[in-house]
């Protein structure tokens, strides 16, 4: 079973619109959004839930107010000031770093799961489809993206898939890495401007770091041609095949606001410009 991960150095790329034309043009997969602090693949695959689960990502403390003697050994040493003049613990600013638990001389701190988030497993009609959501601020969303992955090879072992398609999170940070290990290919999705490139290298870097093979997608490439040469250029240096060059479309604003994958909405011109570059993904794949 294969795995292909598209990934951005930043937001805004055009990764998850072109994820969504994939959904339709791949075959037997199974499709997962670990852009888990921010998941929108959903908006275009319109998935009906079959099964959920909820993600404990940590721990947070919970003062038993019977059992405080209010001696403020707590508040005193919480780095975090979590802890209120009324000895009461604010979940959003614990850390779950334990240190109230062990240092309250009556035992009246306890640490309790907490609740982080949910994972769904849907039906969509492009196929099974493995999606999350990280709460409000929640910790340890790479552990989230780690279940969205098995959860998805799960899925593609029983219902015989040979192909995961992941949909990635952007920057390079805990839930990139969580993305990345394993995979066969990380497709990286960048545009032609100053920030593009500065966080095309940057992402280059850590799946290199992670010995992850890759390609890279210009979204966008007409708006600048200069910078798309200077990408090109900078893949050629480094041995990164440029897998394919997708021009700027109003169809692609026009597909997001209908909620449709791109691939259904664009013209022939549009169409076979990610056709070209899914085949080139299949072939490196
Ligand atoms: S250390 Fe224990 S007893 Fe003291 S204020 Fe905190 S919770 Fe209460
Ligand atoms: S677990 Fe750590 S961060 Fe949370 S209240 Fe206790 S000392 Fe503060």
């Amino acid at each position: 079973m294969k795995q292909l991960l598209v990934i951005s150095g930043k937001g805004g790329t055009g990764k998850t619109t072109i994820v969504g034309s994939f959904a339709v043009l791949a075959k037997k997969k199974v499709l997962a959004d670990c852009d888990v602090d921010a998941p929108n693949l959903h908006l275009l695959l319109k998935p009906e839930v079959k099964t959920s689960g909820d993600f404990y990502g940590g721990k947070k403390a919970l003062i038993d107010a019977e059992e405080c003697r209010q001696c403020g050994k707590c508040i005193e040493l919480c780095r975090f000031e979590a802890i209120s003049g009324d000895f009461q613990v604010n979940p959003l600013l614990c850390e779950g770093c334990g240190v109230c638990f062990h240092a309250c001389p009556y035992e009246a701190v306890s640490l309790i799961d907490d609740l982080s988030g949910n994972w769904c497993i849907s039906e969509t009609v492009y196929g099974p489809f493995v999606h999350a959501r990280l709460g409000v601020a929640a910790e340890n969303s790479g552990k989230l993206v780690a279940k969205v992955r098995e959860k998805a090879g799960e899925l593609a072992e029983e219902k015989g898939k040979d192909l995961i398609i992941i949909d990635g999170p952007p920057g390079i940070g805990c839930p990139v890495v969580a993305s990345l290990s394993g995979v066969d290919l990380a497709l990286v999705v960048t545009e032609p401007t100053v920030a593009g490139i500065h966080d095309l290298t940057r992402i280059l870097g850590v799946a290199d770091y992670f010995g992850v093979r890759k390609a890279v997608c210009i979204n966008k490439y007409d708006l600048d041609q200069e910078k798309s040469k200077e990408i090109e250029g900078y893949c050629a240096e480094n041995g990164v095949a440029v897998a394919g060059k997708i021009y700027y479309d109003p169809a692609v604003g026009k597909s997001l606001a209908a909620a449709t994958p791109l691939i259904n909405y664009a013209g022939n011109k549009m169409a076979r410009q990610i056709i070209k570059l899914w085949q080139s993904v299949e072939e490196l794949l």
